[in-house]
This record gives structure tokens, C-alpha cells and sequence, in this order.
């Protein structure tokens, strides 16, 4: 009946009858995991302690100290990615590019926390889909660099690694790795935690409060009035509720739930609080809901990749235009043998010139495997550049074009285009240039420039953000 032609492709398995397909790339020997089993191998971007004696202190003091989030609640956000994984949910997750101890307070915290309250209530509304809100938050201290040496007039001194590793003026004291410093990041982890716990179901996040979110300097602004149009259209829907005799105070409408999430880097802090789960037998890295194991440090074999094998906690992998079909088949094998929808993220960085050439064959060769993926945009990290006055920076339309080209793909490809991960931050900062109304200009950069490493969307540009995204999950 088909006038002879070949037989059309076959459509993909759903993900529950997916067959594993053959190994492609010959498999390494196996090892038993173990919380240390990652010392064993080959790794990328460690850190050497001058004194190893004060680190084992370190680990053994950290390995005491309680863990940061719980299974359960571990397992709640895998299974929230599984279900957004067969495109039923959309995820959120954004933060600083790295956390610093100077820059820690409760404000900057909440304001964060705010924003992203703000961006998922927009996108829920406009892609009628659950958002699922990971802060890269509580934990995302340590820093891949390209070199270990940062050379300046002629002196050279180790880079900076992130405060838990070391700090940023150019001496050799302060860049000399000081394993103390994981136990400063440990208990501002504990206490960011805290804060948004709180802010989660303390009230903060109750429906009713949409008004409060918005953030002062948001106030006359055009991202300001959307959201407060938006605002007042969800406040008319709660009152024909209540109306009809629905009741608006259930935890749905008056809590949240937020998850954390950071880059699985330094090992001796993450085996440190790799804890056994008394209920599954399980092992979790409690130091964060969720771990990326990051562009530097995806070598298959090598530490960071044999460290993550064994811990039960949804994992994100991040992916560049330099990985092929097979580099992505191999990873879902490897890390997700049993292969279980919401286990594997993949987080892709390639730019906004190369994503609509780059995405397809990745997106085509996992959708016809039939291996399950949950698919996120990094916008951000492909797009960074230098300006002639030394600012590295990020141009928001540029950061808009990767997103919408990320969208385009998925939709040719009848993939679900599963969430986005951002830098950005609830401060009025001037990092990334742009915005809906032009509002950075290179000239400002050196106005409100205060990031530890990469520039960040500030509340403004991650709003307007917001409101593109949920436009395009509509279409
Ligand atoms: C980051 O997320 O800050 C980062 C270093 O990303 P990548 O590994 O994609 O370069
Ligand atoms: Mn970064």
C-alpha cells in the first residue's frame, strides 16, 4: 500500500517499554562503588591541599555534621522529573554562577527565592504546565576552570576555584586551597536551606501574597506591570473559586516546594556527606537535591562520572556542542542502566549560532534509543564574552535566541523541551547586558558588577525571561 517506498522509521518506544540498546562504546571494568570508589580514577580538576592531614580533619568533621536535605525528598523531586521527563512538567532552576561567603545574606537569599517565585507562576500560567523550582543555590560554591594558573604582570598564582576552595584576591594566601573553607560553605548551606524552607511553607509562598513578590525595583518597570496584569488575572481566578465554594487554603495554594542543586565538583565534600538511606538501603549525596556533573568534568571512567554512578539523587549532565550522538547514548547508559525517566538530565550549553545545528542529531539519535531524558537549556553559558573594558558579560537576546532555538528543535523533533537552567540573581545588578527594554548598556556594566564569576540575569531580565519562555511553551 505504500507504492513500494521503504518502510517509514519507527515511531520511538514509549519510555516503559524501552529496549536498552547495545553498549557503543566498550565498557570500562567495572568496580564495586563505594562513596570512595571515585579516589581510584583518573580526576579532572582536583584540588591539592598543601596539608592532607587537615583535610582528612575536614572530612571526618563533615562526615559527622547533618545531612543537608533527605531522601525523601530527594525521591519526591526525582519522581516530579520522571513525570516531566513524558512532558508533563517544566523545570525552573537558577541561581548564582557561584555563591560567595561575603555576599551571603537573608535578603539576597529571599530575593532570589522571590524572583523565581515570580518566573514560575508566570511560566505556570502561560504553559500550563507545573514548574518544578530548583535553586542552584545552597551548595554551588566550587568552580571548573580552564587553567589552574591565573598569570597577572607576570606573576602566577592558582586560580580561583570558588569560596569553598579557596578566595579571590590576587595573593598567594588567599589562593592557596584551605580545606576549613568547605565547613564555612557546609553551615551556609545549612543556613540558606533554612531560609528557603521557611519562605517554602512558612507563608511567604502562600498564593494569596502574589502581590508581595515583586520586587521594589521592579516597581515602574515594564516587567513589573506584565507581572502585576498577571497578578491580578490569578487573583480574579482564586476569588470565582472561593466563589463556588472551592477552598484556597489547601498547602497546593499556600506552600511551594523548592529543591536545590548544584555542580557535583569537589568530591571530598560531596563523599563527606554521602549518607545510606535507613529506609532503601540507598546511597544519596545529601549535600543537594539534585547534582550536574559539568561540561570540564563528563570524561566517561574518570572520578566525577564513577562518584555520581552510585548515588540514588537525579542527576544533570551538562552537554556542548562539542558531544556527539555517541558521547550522549554512552552517558544515559552508563548512569542510567535500568533506564528510569527523571534519573538523567541533560543540560545543554552551545550557543545561540550553533544550537539549531548542534541540538538535532543529540535530540534525534536519544529520541530514537528510546532512552528516557529529561532535555534542559542552559542559555547562558554558551553566549559569554568579554567586552573591550575587561567585563566578561552575556547578552540577553542573545541568551533569548539560544532558549527559542532550543524550543524550535524540540518541537521539529516532537521532543519535549523540558526546562531551563539560568544564572541569575533577585538583585538589581548590572552583569548581562540587554533586557526587553534595552535597560543595561555596555556602560553600565561597571555600575552594579558584583558576581564572583559569571554575570547573571538580574530580577528584571529573569522576569522578562519568564514571560518569553511561557509564550513559547504555549505554542
Ligand atoms: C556553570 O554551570 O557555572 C558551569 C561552569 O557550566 P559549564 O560546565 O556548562 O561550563
Ligand atoms: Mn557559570
Amino acid at each position: 500500500p505504500n507504492g513500494g517506498a521503504p518502510p517509514t522509521a519507527p515511531h520511538p518506544q514509549p519510555l516503559q517499554q524501552a529496549v536498552a540498546p547495545a553498549p557503543i562504546l566498550a565498557a570500562r571494568v567495572v568496580t564495586q562503588w563505594s562513596p570512595s570508589s571515585w579516589r581510584q580514577c583518573e580526576i579532572h580538576q582536583a584540588v591539592e591541599y598543601p596539608d592532607q592531614s587537615e583535610l582528612e580533619k575536614v572530612e571526618r568533621e563533615l562526615s559527622g555534621c547533618a545531612p543537608l536535605v533527605f531522601a525523601g525528598e530527594v525521591r519526591t523531586l526525582q519522581e516530579k522529573l520522571a513525570k516531566a521527563t513524558l512532558g508533563d512538567g517544566f523545570v525552573l532552576m537558577g541561581g548564582d554562577c557561584a555563591e560567595s561567603f561575603d555576599e551571603f545574606c537573608v535578603n539576597n537569599v529571599r530575593d532570589t527565592f522571590r524572583v523565581i517565585l515570580q518566573m514560575a507562576l508566570t511560566m505556570t500560567y502561560g504553559g500550563g504546565l507545573p514548574i518544578i523550582k530548583i535553586g542552584r543555590m545552597a551548595g554551588q560554591f566550587a568552580k571548573p576552570r580552564s587553567s589552574t594558573i591565573e598569570t597577572r604582570e607576570g606573576l602566577d598564582l592558582p586560580a580561583y576555584r570558588g569560596d569553598n576552595v579557596n578566595s579571590e584576591p590576587f595573593t598567594s594566601e588567599a589562593r592557596t586551597p584551605d580545606p576549613r573553607r568547605m565547613l564555612q560553605a557546609y553551615h551556609q548551606c545549612a543556613q540558606t536551606l533554612n531560609i528557603l524552607r521557611a519562605f517554602s511553607v512558612g507563608g511567604y509562598a502562600d498564593i494569596s501574597r502574589l502581590h508581595a513578590w515583586n520586587l521594589d525595583f521592579m516597581e515602574h518597570t515594564k516587567e513589573g506591570s506584565m507581572y502585576r496584569s498577571l497578578a491580578w488575572k490569578i487573583d480574579e481566578s482564586l476569588r470565582f473559586m472561593r466563589a463556588i465554594g472551592i477552598d484556597t487554603t489547601t498547602s497546593e495554594l499556600t506552600q511551594t516546594a523548592f529543591y536545590t542543586a548544584h555542580e557535583c565538583l569537589l568530591l571530598p565534600y560531596e563523599q563527606a556527606l554521602t549518607r545510606q538511606d535507613s529506609t532503601t538501603g540507598r546511597w544519596y549525596d545529601c549535600s543537594a537535591h539534585m547534582l550536574w556533573v559539568g561540561e570540564r568534568t563528563r570524561q566517561p571512567g574518570c572520578a566525577h562520572f564513577e562518584f555520581v554512578r552510585g548515588i540514588s539523587n537525579p542527576l544533570g549532565v551538562k552537554i556542548s556542542d562539542k558531544a556527539t550522538p555517541e558521547d550522549v547514548l554512552h552517558i544515559l547508559e552508563t548512569l542510567n542502566p535500568q533506564n528510569t525517566p527523571g534519573r538523567i538530565t541533560l543540560i545543554t550549553r552551545f550557543g545561540a549560532d550553533k544550537i539549531r545545528e548542534k541540538l538535532p542529531p543529540l535530540v534525534k539519535a536519544v529520541r530514537d534509543s528510546g532512552r528516557a531524558c529529561l532535555w534542559l537549556s542552559d542559555p547562558v553559558h554558551g553566549n559569554t564574552f568579554k567586552t573591550d573594558s575587561g567585563f566578561k558579560t552575556r547578552d540577553y537576546d542573545k541568551i533569548k535566541d539560544e532558549l527559542m532555538g532550543f524550543f524550535d528543535v524540540h518541537k521539529a523533533l516532537g521532543t519535549h523541551p523540558g526546562g531551563v537552567h539560568l544564572e541569575m540573581t533577585g538583585q538589581d545588578v548590572t552583569e548581562c547586558v540587554g533586557g526587553d527594554v534595552g535597560q543595561v548598556k555596555y556602560e553600565d556594566l561597571n555600575q552594579r558588577y558584583i558576581t564572583h564569576c559569571d554575570p547573571r540575569l538580574n530580577g528584571r531580565q529573569a522576569l522578562a525571561l519568564a514571560f518569553d519562555i511561557a509564550e513559547s511553551m504555549r505554542e
